[in-house]
């Protein structure tokens, strides 16, 4: 493959398990404003100096010197007097107590963006963003951070070995992803997404390009879907979820000395995908195709043959995944449809018209009408790493999985495991009048597949059998 940027062995940068003996405190920036309300539900010691802020509630904002300022806003704001803390400056309780952040802004342009009152334990960073606003950062222990996190996600009435796999692959996922931060270092990342536009040797016009998180310069992890959602404290205590993460507390799975980057997503459609057929050309060899079956069942196998994608696709097989148990699809999908979710095989019909105005549309680019949908490279699973779309007045090969569902979709296509089927002739010139898209599975198939563990889990698997299953020769490490 012409990738200029080719490097086989970049994942050198991975987290190691051996720099980790301690339960990591982690860094969430929760808020960003030019004005910042909080209460404090008991004295918080203010780090490196000798003052304390009473219990009581303050708002913040920035000093031109770099500073900041905290007024208290109970009292008379001619009386009171404001403090000047240092930049970043750590707000730590003095026992067991909590803070609130006021106004933080949730559902992220979802429809239902609002504001919300936050509580929250551990320490109140505050620091400004370098652009004029203060950013709220709560500076919190790894698994209370977990124990939020997934007991806002996952549904208590999960099996216990679903919980403790979950568990796993949040942490792993977790500490893996500061590693390209370099936690708090002042240089980003160069850029989210990695486009390349180009003329392959055949003279064809190629669009491939992948997405990245983008890392955070001033904190770890955001507290929204970019990372993973953070609400502060659980509103309510789920014994399950603090039993799983007690059961595994400090645990990562490990390849060699590296601390897996364990992706997860809905439904693999029957089979697994390698990590470079999503995402930059760097093997992951624990992130690699799996047929998701018993051990044992499993061939070795490989559908990224145009007509063994077809027999795999139309075929319908048997897979961990495939399966139509209401209970356990519940326990996976939030808002779990039960009418309408046919995601193990799916079927997309378009109006060639119709195709052709939502690809020119979700592209920028105008082939003009669509001709012709031809898959010029698949992974082991079916689904499609390089398209060629074939136009009335131009043709581009596209890539790689998430720019195919982005641009053959008003939303996302469910994955990019399909085969394409047309009916009907345009008189004039043959052209088809509809095309079909017969597809497999949901998300990027790359790591653990949601449905799939949890019918596992329901069918007596335990956790570790569940890991080594779609992240094989992993091992369980204890960090701490
Ligand atoms: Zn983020
Ligand atoms: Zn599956």
């Amino acid at each position: 493959m012409p990738y200029p940027d080719d490097c086989p062995n970049a994942s050198h940068n991975a987290m190691k398990t051996s720099s980790i003996h301690h339960e990591p405190l982690l860094s969430v920036g929760v808020l960003t404003s030019p004005r910042i309300a909080f209460s404090l539900s008991e004295a918080f010691l203010i780090q490196g100096s000798s003052q304390r802020l009473p219990a009581g509630r303050y708002t913040a904002s920035p000093a031109a010197d770099g500073q900041v300022l905290v007024s208290p806003a109970d009292k008379d704001p001619q009386t009171a007097q404001p403090l000047t803390l240092p930049d970043a400056a750590v707000l730590e309780p003095s026992g067991q107590g909590c803070f609130w952040l006021e106004q933080v802004r949730i559902g992220l342009q979802f429809h239902w963006e609002r504001l919300q009152r936050q509580q929250f334990e551990g320490s109140l960073c505050l620091r400004h963003d370098g652009q004029g606003q203060l950013i709220a950062v709560n500076l919190i222990g790894l698994e209370a951070y977990l124990y939020s996190v997934i007991a806002s996600e996952m549904n208590a009435a999960s099996p216990e070995e679903l919980l403790k796999a979950h568990a796993i692959i949040s942490r792993s996922w977790l500490l893996a992803q500061l590693r390209e931060n370099g936690s708090q270092t002042e240089a980003p990342k160069a850029g989210a997404a990695y486009p390349m536009e180009m003329v392959n040797a055949q003279g064809e016009k190629e669009h491939i390009r992948w997405y990245e998180r983008d890392a955070h310069r001033l904190f770890d992890v955001c507290a929204d879907d970019h990372c993973q959602r953070y609400q502060g404290m659980a509103h309510s205590d789920t014994p399950q979820v603090r039993a799983a993460l007690q059961a595994t507390r400090g645990q990562v799975l490990s390849y060699g000395d590296d601390i897996c980057d364990a992706r997860f997503y809905k439904c693999c459609g029957g089979m697994t995908v390698s990590f470079e057929n999503c995402w930059a050309p760097e093997p992951h060899p624990y992130l690699r195709p799996v047929r998701d079956l018993p051990q044992g069942a499993a061939r070795e196998e490989d559908y990224s043959d145009e007509e063994a994608a077809r027999d795999f696709i139309l075929g319908n097989p048997p897979a961990f995944c495939h399966t139509t148990d209401k209970r356990i699809l519940s326990l996976v999908l939030n808002d779990y449809d039960q009418e309408t979710q046919h995601f193990y095989r799916w079927t997309q019909r378009y109006e060639a018209q119709q195709l052709s105005e939502i690809f020119r549309q979700r592209s920028g680019i105008d082939l003009g009408r669509i001709l012709a949908l031809q898959p010029i490279e698949r992974g082991c699973s079916g689904r499609i790493v390089r398209l060629r779309v074939v136009g009335e007045k131009q043709r581009i090969i596209i890539g790689k999985e998430l720019e195919i569902r982005k641009f053959l979709s008003n939303t996302h296509l469910y994955s990019s495991a399909f085969v394409v089927d047309t009916e009907g002739r345009r008189p004039s010139d043959r052209a088809p009048e509809v095309f079909i898209l017969h597809g497999a599975g949901w998300g990027h198939g790359v790591g653990l597949c949601q449905i799939g563990a949890a019918v596992m889990s329901s069918q007596g698997y335990n956790h570790r059998q569940i890991l080594s299953h779609y992240y094989p020769d992993t091992v369980i490490t204890q960090l701490y």
